[in-house]
């Protein structure tokens, strides 16, 4: 139970991110969640070192695409700050958006990987998207209500089994969590 929650990494934040990993598992592409995985909640500007982070990845060879359940104009124009392709009104954890995200960077599905710090959005949406699921720990506590005193809550009672399923996927993998050396 909880495969769905899973991820199949889990760091402290997207500067952890195991680029050289992803790619050698045949990862092409990253969609990206924008609050509190790039950026603070609600931020209207880009952090440079994130500009910086992104555009090491591109030289990596990675597509990006912002992948946020965000409806408003600030999508477009965060993506625009950041350089990248976007999927707004994503509705995750509907698999729609990956598809979507997937379709306009001309990569499937088992070529992509999703960042993002919800268990209950991000990670949920790409294991059913058939999307490898990475989740990082919230920039800050400041989020959207109803993630705040709901997800947040949901994530705190099923965490202790997806660490679990996430441990013993490292075990089997000889991967720890915390391991960035690759
Ligand atoms: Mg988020």
């Amino acid at each position: 139970m909880f495969e769905h929650f899973t991820p199949q990494i889990y760091i402290e934040d997207v500067f952890a991110l195991p680029v050289g990993f992803l790619k050698s598992k045949g990862i092409k592409a990253l969609l990206l969640d924008l609050d509190n995985t790039l950026t603070v909640w609600h931020a209207e500007k880009v952090p440079q070192n994130i500009l910086s982070l992104l555009r090491r990845w591109e030289e990596q060879g990675m597509k990006l695409c912002l992948l946020s359940n965000n409806r408003g104009k600030r999508v477009e124009h965060m993506a625009q700050l950041l350089g990248i392709a976007y999927v707004k009104n994503a509705n995750k954890p509907s698999k729609g958006g990956y598809l979507r995200a997937c379709e306009k960077l001309e990569v499937l599905p088992a070529q992509t990987a999703m960042v993002g710090d919800q268990l209950l959005t991000d990670v949920c949406g790409a294991n059913r998207a058939g999307v490898y699921p990475v989740l990082v720990k919230p920039i800050a506590k400041r989020e959207m209500r109803w993630t705040m005193y709901f997800s947040r809550n949901v994530e705190k009672l099923i965490m202790p089994r997806v660490m679990q399923n996430l441990k013993a996927a490292e075990k089997a993998s000889a991967l720890t969590y915390t391991d960035n050396s690759f």
